[in-house]
């Protein structure tokens, strides 16, 4: 017997339903706040991702599915999806579109990660980016469009967290900082954080570890370092979240695993959830386009989990598809029978109809009893060529007509009298 592979799973038509609704959710939403849809490949060269994400994350080190092309050169399951958004605007030139370019994105992402409730290998997100924008407005948009979205999903619980990294040029000299104050708390830490000191010390404040955890407590904040102008960013965002009523808690050792950041920086949560309590975070990358190869461009955005999406959310009540008519072959023999009513429901599905056509063999008795299960409005049985009888379900009432009368009866919906 097959399995799906580690880390994966399927979505069954049942499961599909709310797929479908969060989708239209993301389009009305970011939609309406202009915000069109982008797809990239699920592959991308190796390197986008090393210079993209980079180099000393979790993502480059130790989760990307990476393999040889065929023709020597290094691809990549895509693990994320700004970078390749990022490669995207500058290979096609949409810096000479009119700035802020706007997308949203829905796809599945990969990442070689031990696999629990809420954490898979190939995972679905739904994300938005608007590149070309500075304003600290822009910030506060995206963070406003996902919380609507997270709503409207029903999602429970839900938590806010908001910090700015600042610059680069201030984070360098915030990280010299604390990478001295690390070296001299060595001792205290666990070895996986003192492993890491110079690496990628910010990671320090993440980690689970109690002792590393007290030393952190009283290590040199971020947000207390900001540069004059970074610091008003900020202000400005967080008066926007105010005005919009969005709770926000400020977070001075937020970090997520993306090299890519600059200033504002946030993530969602859900009590909803658990160990794996993010639902969506995301924050503004105003070097990242220069990095990639292309002219300096400010750009936010961010990534939201479509599995935890629906964990933590709602379940909204799933209408059935409605189905019009049922179209069942009396004498399946009957070859031409068969194709008239294969035409049938043919020309009712090009009439508007929700029409199914019998396919299994069934008995006419078993037949209505699976209209019935379907909820068909109307069942066609065809006699021959020519002749069908109307059965509206409801009242049970049934008629014979021509066969070529069928739809317009159903289209008038009137009684069968
Ligand atoms: P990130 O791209 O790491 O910022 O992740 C953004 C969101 O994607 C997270 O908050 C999760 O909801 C979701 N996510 C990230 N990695 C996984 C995974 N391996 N499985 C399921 N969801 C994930």
């Amino acid at each position: 017997m097959f399995q799906a592979p580690k880390g994966t799973y399927d979505v069954l038509p049942r499961d599909a339903e709310r797929r479908g609704i969060l989708k239209s959710h993301v389009q009305r939403i970011f939609g309406g706040a202009g915000y069109r849809r982008i797809e990239t490949p699920a592959f991308e060269s190796t390197e986008l991702f090393a210079r993209g994400v980079g180099a000393s994350t979790d993502i480059v080190q130790k989760e990307m599915y990476s393999f040889d092309d065929g023709g020597g050169r290094s691809m990549t399951l895509r693990p994320e999806g700004t970078a390749p958004i990022c490669r995207a605007y500058i290979e096609h030139g949409m810096h000479k579109l009119p700035l802020p370019v706007k997308f949203w994105y829905l796809g599945s992402f990969f990442r070689a990660e031990q696999p629990q409730k809420g954490r898979y290998r190939q995972f679905w997100q739904v994300g938005a980016e608007a590149i070309g924008a500075a304003a600290p407005e822009t910030d506060a948009e995206i963070i406003v469009l996902l919380a609507e979205l997270l709503d409207a999903m029903g999602v429970k619980g839900t938590r806010l967290r908001l910090a700015s990294l600042g610059t680069p040029e201030t984070r360098v000299e915030y990280r010299d900082e604390l990478t001295g104050y690390l070296h001299a708390h060595e001792s205290e830490l666990s070895d996986e954080v003192r492993a890491r000191i110079d690496l990628n010390p910010m990671r320090a404040f993440d980690s689970s570890d109690r002792g590393t955890q007290a030393v952190m407590a009283n290590a040199p904040k971020l947000l207390d370092r900001l540069a004059p102008d970074d610091a008003e960013h900020f202000d400005q965002v967080k008066r926007l979240l105010d005005v919009a009523g969005i709770r926000y808690e400020l977070d001075p050792a937020l970090v997520r695993g993306l090299d890519y950041y600059t200033r504002t920086l946030f993530e969602f949560s859900s009590d909803a959830l658990g160990a794996q309590s993010g639902v969506g975070g995301g924050g503004r990358y105003d070097r990242l386009i220069e990095q990639l190869g292309g002219q300096p461009t400010p750009g936010i955005g961010f990534a939201a989990g479509i599995e935890r999406i629906l964990l933590a959310g709602a379940e909204q009540p799933i209408a059935p598809d409605p189905v019009d008519l049922l179209v069942v072959v009396a004498d399946r023999e009957d070859r031409t029978a068969a194709v008239a009513g294969f035409e049938l429901a043919r020309e009712a599905r090009q009439a508007g109809l929700a029409a199914q056509l019998e396919l299994t063999g069934r008995s006419l008795k078993s037949a209505l009893k699976h209209a019935d299960r379907i909820n068909a409005r109307y069942v066609a049985i065809v006699n021959d060529q020519k002749s069908a009888t109307l059965k509206e379900m409801d009242s049970g009432e049934q008629h014979d007509l021509k066969a070529t009368g069928v739809i317009a009866t159903i289209l008038r919906g009137s009684r069968l009298a």
